[in-house]
């Protein structure tokens, strides 16, 4: 089997509502908008992903859970979204049961990672320059999968009292994963979402987080804008739902921003 070329990021973090899937979809589409060949994994059970991409429910025949359950391929999960050169491989609920349906298996790490190493041997795997993984609010066996397959870690927190809460548990995951399943793994970067600038709190946790993880911080904050709320329940990224809006401008900026680490990280 081969290695994907693409570079495998990575949206966690086990509090829910904090920007992940808003930044799979707006992060995949602004990179794909600058010409990267972006593949988005939906792994939360829920699949907001797939609905904000408009995939329907009905549209979910081969989906994440059976790419992951060997019953399919990663490439016949994935499909091509409105979004030119953006592809998703859709969720449904039934990933809800994978943790047990694998619990005993000796590979149940590693089921994501061996899904993208069959889908590199394809010619269209071979294509993607960006896969993202969306993944559910916990840090369970989805989770690990995803880190375990993954080039980096992007963690999104919301601009809140409590937006470093959790964090040290879930850098200490990424951790565990590196030393006894993914070596290469590492932290791309934190990321500030949902800021509104009118809340002093916010400008506070801002400060704060800088503070706290320095240059982990992405230079980019995602502003609170409703436009960015409005576009999944038009099935459209934001970019494409109102590309003038600040919640697209800010997803444009990170972008770049993630390319130029990239290339960093490459040197
Ligand atoms: P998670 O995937 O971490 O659970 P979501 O991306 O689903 O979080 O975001 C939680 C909610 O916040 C959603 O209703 C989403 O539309 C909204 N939201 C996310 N980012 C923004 C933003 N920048 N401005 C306004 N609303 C946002
Ligand atoms: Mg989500």
């Amino acid at each position: 089997m081969s290695d994907l070329p693409a570079r495998v990021l990575v949206l966690a973090n086990q509090k829910g509502g904090v920007g992940k899937t808003t930044t799979a979809i707006n992060l995949g589409t602004a990179l794909a908008a600058v010409g990267e060949r972006v593949l988005l994994i939906d792994l939360d059970p829920q699949g907001n992903a797939s609905t904000g991409l408009g995939v329907e429910r009905r549209d979910r025949a081969v989906s994440t859970y059976g790419a992951l359950t060997g019953d399919h391929s990663l490439a016949e999960a994935c499909r091509a979204t409105n979004v030119p050169n953006l592809w998703i491989a859709p969720s449904t609920m039934d990933l809800l049961g994978l943790d047990l349906e694998i619990a005993d298996h000796k590979d149940r790490a590693f089921k994501l990672r061996d899904a993208l190493r069959r889908l590199a041997d394809t010619e269209d795997g071979q294509r993607f320059t960006y896969v993202l993984v969306d993944c559910p609010p916990s840090l369970n066996l989805l989770t690990i999968n995803a880190m375990a397959a993954a080039s980096s870690v992007l963690v999104p927190l919301q601009c809140e009292f409590f937006a470093l809460e959790g964090l040290s548990q879930l850098l200490a995951t990424v951790e565990q994963v590196r030393a006894n399943l993914n070596p290469g793994l590492s932290i791309h970067g934190i990321l500030l979402t949902m800021f509104d600038p009118r809340n002093n709190l916010a400008t506070q946790v801002v400060a704060d987080v800088r503070e706290i993880m320095g240059d982990k911080v992405y230079e980019t904050v995602i502003p609170r804008n409703v436009r960015v709320s409005e576009a999944p329940s038009h099935g459209k990224p934001v970019l494409l739902y109102d590309l003038k809006c600040a919640g697209s401008q800010a997803y444009l900026r990170l972008a770049s921003e993630v390319i130029q680490r990239e290339r960093r990280l490459a040197a």
